[in-house]
């Protein structure tokens, strides 16, 4: 700035200088994230959406989200695209749980979805969101192609139901060949062969409960597990099944408190199904206890079974977790124990199908407690 004097000569200068060498390295590294960030936004790589409001109108998108479903700038620019439209109504319930975690933490977790393609295939993808503090109605997303894996998946489901289908067969054949034997060997009156007989026989029955709960579990996930609808007399149905338990594993004492006095309409061999895989379990993974104990209890609506043991336990954190298909608790005393993770989702389906619920309480070296709750009158659902 000049300086004048009366006649208006400049007679000094005014100057100032600023440090602005930060300002500029913070707009360079501004300017770098956002280019970074760009890159990701127009790799082919991932889908970016920006939707807004109620309906969750897709308001914007890149292209890598275009080309995996096909619709255009043009159906965006429109305003078209809302989220009814670009998925499948029976994922409504899943979308209600994702909004509502949305709204409570800014974000949800990635979710399994499908979206329905501009040709009205579906894509399996990956997704996620977030919204913003200042803007909560509107969200930013990532869209990733998923069907690569559930391909794999699909792959490995149905590599389950055949092998369990092929062991089936030459099982009962073992089966009725082994019976055989054992018949035409006593008539011979050679009874040296008889316990190894029995021995094969205990091993074939083995396995083939294990291919039977393989063929169960991939009937589960194809939605073909079927249910008769009978009366069952619920109070002999678990004598039977604790009966046969007691029989086949000396080892602990099975205590029963209570009765149920009901009878249901459901599936007999299903439910003795649930009961003999929770007591089993509960003898399985409590090696050192003697006793597991079953207390029975009913209201007018529902009955309880809960089954008692003092083994392992569970860790809160698995507790969900050991009713999901192939789960096995990570423990290392639970390894050591074998079993294939099969039972318990099994046992979920089933009482699930049966319009119950099932929940565990366990304490870490001290056991578990397996809850079913049935109620008394209800069809089986579909
Ligand atoms: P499996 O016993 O064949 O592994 P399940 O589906 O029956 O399969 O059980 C899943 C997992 O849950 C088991 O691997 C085990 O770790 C845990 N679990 C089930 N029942 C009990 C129990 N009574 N006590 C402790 N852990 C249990």
């Amino acid at each position: 700035m000049p300086v004048r004097n009366e006649a208006g000569q400049i007679v000094k200068w005014f100057g100032t200088c600023t440090d602005i060498e930060e300002q500029k390295r913070t707009e360079q590294a501004l300017r770098q994230s956002q280019e970074r960030i760009r890159a990701l936004i127009d790799s082919n790589i991932i889908g970016i959406t920006s939707n807004e409001g109620d309906e969750e109108v897709l308001v914007d998108a890149n292209d890598a989200f275009l080309h995996m479903t096909g619709y255009t700038r043009e159906d965006l620019n429109n305003r078209t695209l809302n989220r009814m439209r670009i998925t499948p109504p029976e994922h409504a319930p899943l979308f209600q749980r994702v909004l509502q975690e949305v709204a409570t933490h800014g974000q949800h977790t990635p979710i399994e979805a499908e979206l329905v393609c501009k040709d009205g295939s579906r894509l399996p993808v990956l997704a996620g969101a977030v919204t913003f503090q200042d803007h909560p109605r509107q969200m930013i997303g990532f869209v990733l192609d998923n069907s690569a894996r559930k391909e794999l998946e699909q792959r490995k489901d149905d590599f389950i139901s055949m092998a369990s289908h092929e062991l089936r067969n030459p099982l009962t054949a073992l089966k009725m060949q082994t019976s055989l034997l054992r018949r035409q060997l006593a008539k011979q009156g050679l009874q040296a062969s008889a316990p190894a007989l029995s021995s094969m026989e205990t091993q074939i029955n083995k396995v083939t409960r294990l291919v039977e709960e393989l063929l169960d579990v991939s009937k589960i996930q194809a939605g073909r597990l079927e249910y008769r609808q009978e009366t069952v007399d619920l109070d002999a149905l678990l004598r039977e099944t604790i009966d046969t338990m007691q029989q086949t594993h000396p080892s602990h004492r099975i205590l029963v408190r209570g009765v149920v006095q009901a009878s249901l309409m459901a599936d007999r061999d299903r439910l003795g199904q649930v009961f003999t895989n929770l007591i089993s379990n509960a003898i399985k993974y409590s090696p050192g206890a003697e006793t597991v104990e079953i207390d029975l209890e009913a209201s007018l609506e529902t009955v309880t079974i809960r089954v008692h043991d003092h083994g392992l336990g569970i860790p809160r954190e698995q507790r969900d977790k050991i009713f999901e298909r192939f789960y096995r608790a990570t423990g290392p005393k639970q390894k050591a124990i074998p079993g294939l993770g099969m039972g318990l989702y099994i046992v979920a389906e089933i009482v699930k199908r049966h319009g119950g619920t099932i929940t565990v309480e366990s304490a870490v070296g001290k056991g578990s407690i397996f809850t079913v709750t049935l109620p008394k009158k209800r069809d089986i659902l579909d």
